[in-house]
């Protein structure tokens, strides 16, 4: 679905910012550079995190495995894959469990466990159960999260009375397992900061797909929460966001690609991925007045701390 073409590009992108030492563009120019040799040169790429990703949305099982391929090529080495209901969440588990892997293309997938707003009629029965099951086997992991969960007044799929207390309960769950909370928020500011309030905001609280402006920022980021923007920031109609992404400190960014949706420009109408999220950071870059790599850097040394993840290898 996305070809070399694709692939190229990225890899241009990447480049640009990318300072390579002495000798190192003749080396990366050799036609026939040996298999090891490359693994090296991918192992010492930039290290993207990828901080909301659906890959078990992928058709299949060989889809997803080259869904995570494409994004260690271009240095995306950690992606938190995100449930939207009970069988999306088991299935983003397997992908954490399955597709993770060490060596010179380590990549390290983690998983969340959570009941959409859309969703919320549902009910939080079978999420707080899945929850249960892993906290009776000793630890969480590969799951960090709770959510998405939120309030969507955009689309209203659930009644606004059962999604904010669809909502109330996961922030409880959040709460009680210890877990990073993934809120989904759409024109519903007000309620969400409220119900964080009544419930107690989690110590780690990431607002996905950040669609605010700078004063919706403010709040968030009064209440302790990280800010993860999605390809949105590449939209021409998201001044807003943009304004936001400037607002926000250094040490609460983070960068998502909310794939399969939301691809950033320049690949609008192609299926959006993990290997992506460069994009995303080039543009969060540009507003920071940074370079793409101190982004890269910065968002997965935050992605750390926003979801309790391992130490980032040295
Ligand atoms: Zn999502």
């Amino acid at each position: 679905m996305t070809g070399a073409g694709a692939r190229g590009g990225l890899g241009r992108l990447f480049g640009r910012h990318r300072r390579p030492a002495a000798g190192e563009e003749a080396e990366e120019a050799a036609p026939s550079e040996p298999v090891d040799e490359r693994d090296l040169e991918l192992a010492r790429l930039t290290l993207w995190t990828d901080s909301h990703c659906h890959i078990q949305y992928a058709d299949d099982d060989a889809e997803a495995a080259a869904v995570v391929d494409r994004a260690v090529e271009v240095g995306v080495r950690r992606m938190i894959c995100i449930g939207t209901d009970v069988h999306s969440s088991r299935r983003a588990l397997e992908i954490a469990r399955s597709r993770s892997r060490a060596g010179a293309l380590r990549v390290e997938i983690y998983s969340t466990v959570g009941l959409h707003p859309h969703d919320a009629r549902h009910g939080t029965e079978a999420i707080s159960a899945l929850l249960a099951e892993l906290a009776s086997s000793g630890t969480h992991l590969p799951v960090v999260g709770v959510g998405e969960c939120g309030l969507d007044y955009h689309y209203d799929h659930s009644p606004r009375s059962v999604q904010r207390s669809a909502f109330a309960a996961q922030v409880a769950l959040a709460n009680e397992h210890g877990l990073t909370l993934v809120i989904h928020t759409r024109e519903a500011f007000d309620d969400t900061l409220s119900i964080l309030a009544s419930e107690g905001t989690p110590a780690r609280t990431v607002f996905h797909c950040f669609t605010g402006g700078p004063a919706e920022a403010e709040r968030c980021l009064e209440v302790g929460a990280f800010l993860s923007f999605s390809g949105i920031v590449t939209f021409n109609n998201a001044s807003e966001v943009r304004e936001a992404a400037r607002a926000c400190p250094v040490d609460r960014l983070l960068v998502e690609t909310d794939s399969p949706y939301l691809t950033p420009v320049p690949y609008r109408g192609r299926t959006n991925e993990p290997s992506y999220v460069p994009l995303v950071g080039e543009a969060v870059a540009r507003e920071k007045g940074l370079s793409a790599k101190e982004v890269a850097t910065l968002t997965s040394t935050n992605a750390v701390v926003a979801f309790g993840l391992p130490a980032l290898p040295g």
